[in-house]
């Protein structure tokens, strides 16, 4: 056998992988780029592009992820997880020396799917690993804010991904976007008031399922670039429906708890949305008169774990206990500014203890200034 062809049918070894990829750094795409590519690319140059870069962003993570306290390494959950990336970074290397004619990219497409369906639970089995770890013995502070500092890389480079996915599965695989007018998993053209609407009803819907009863919902509309037309940027629907979502489920819960702790029969006071536009940010601002959160908590709600509510036992329960897999478990917020963060906007909680709080999601409205927000590899080999 040629030595050439020997060694590509031997795997190269995942250590040798992960140094090999997370070498590069990952190259971030903006708004006004992915945009463009989704109209005018094809699926060969998203290939030639996807099969380098994805490497190039799970191995990075994989290499910061081997410096986890090893005792959380160890535990069953975050072993399948590393299993999961090794598995998909062995399977886009395959492609590494493949030409790009239709039959390598139709594999390639249906490689991305399997991925992207193998990774699907990442953020629940990551965390049940945090939470075995951190059950059975003292979390360290160091130790602590070490793994917040991975988990807020970890959770945003896998929204990076799981975006560049669905990018080329949509826009040049058979997977067909939720909606004809939108550019594979992005909407050119996203109308911010119906994903806020439609969070608040699921929202409300879980919270009237949950204490039978819910605020309602005001919204408030500045368009300061053009007042009479409604307020639409290019972005992903799903990432603004993700963050509206859990702001709601926060607004609401708070709400009702108050009230109730207040012993008081006034009625339910509305949760306030004011959603303003003008030449450089998308600012939606959330209010509700849920009692706030005291300064000595406001540096923990964005941490990974850290909940007011009663945590259920496991993962998998929830689904059984409540409708909505991760209530208690206190990734909503944090996981929520991550995908304001990813397209350089932002998310922030301001209270006022014994009244109530306000959430300001901020996104960018400048589509080329909306760059991917990625974690670049700062860890020497
Ligand atoms: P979870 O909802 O699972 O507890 P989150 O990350 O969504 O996790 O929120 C973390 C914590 O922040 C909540 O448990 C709650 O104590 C506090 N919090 C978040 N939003 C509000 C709000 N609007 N009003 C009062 N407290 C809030
Ligand atoms: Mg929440």
């Amino acid at each position: 056998m040629h030595l050439t062809r020997l060694l590509r049918t031997q795997q190269p070894s995942l250590t040798h992988l992960i140094d090999h990829y997370a070498k590069f750094p990952p190259t971030g795409l903006t708004m006004k780029r992915i945009v463009e590519f989704a109209r005018e690319g094809d699926a060969k140059q998203s290939y030639l592009f996807l099969r380098n870069e994805l490497p190039v962003r799970l191995a990075s993570m994989m290499k910061e992820m081997g410096h986890l306290p090893p005792r959380l390494l160890d535990t069953p959950s975050v072993k399948t997880v590393n299993g999961w990336y090794g598995t998909s970074l062995h399977e886009l290397d395959s492609f590494k020396q493949l030409a790009a004619n239709l039959e390598t990219v139709k594999k390639f497409t249906e490689v991305l799917q399997n991925i992207r369906k193998r990774h699907s639970t990442v953020i629940e089995t990551l965390a049940q690993g945090y939470m075995e770890f951190s059950d059975v013995g003292p979390v360290k502070e160091y130790e602590e804010s070490q793994i917040q500092y991975f988990l807020n890389r970890f959770y945003l480079s896998r929204i990076s991904i799981r975006l560049l996915i669905y990018q080329h599965t949509m826009c040049f695989g058979e997977e067909v976007p939720v909606h004809p007018t939108h550019l594979g998993f992005v909407d050119p053209n996203c109308f911010v008031e119906d994903i806020i609407k439609d969070a608040f009803e699921n929202a409300q819907f879980l919270c009237e399922g949950y204490y039978s009863a819910a605020p309602a919902l005001e919204i408030r509309r500045i368009n300061a670039i053009d007042p009479e037309e409604p307020i639409a940027i290019p972005y992903v629907p799903s990432h603004l429906y993700h963050i509206m979502f859990e702001l709601f489920k926060n607004s609401m819960r708070a709400t009702i708890e108050y009230l109730e702790s207040k012993k008081s029969n006034s009625s339910l006071p509305s949760i306030v949305v004011d959603v303003v536009k003008a030449k450089e940010d998308l600012t939606i601002r959330i209010s509700d008169r849920g009692g706030g959160i005291p300064r000595s908590k406001a540096d923990k709600i964005f941490r990974y774990m850290y909940s007011t509510a009663p945590r259920p036992v496991s993962l998998t329960d929830t689904q059984h206990s409540g409708p909505t897999p991760l209530a208690g478990f206190g990734y909503g917020l944090p996981i929520s500014r991550l995908y304001a963060r990813y397209f350089n906007g932002d998310l922030e909680i301001h209270s006022v203890d014994g009244h109530g709080t306000d959430a300001y999601v901020y996104l960018q409205a400048v589509e080329d200034q909306a760059s991917e927000w990625l974690p670049i590899c700062n860890r020497a080999a």
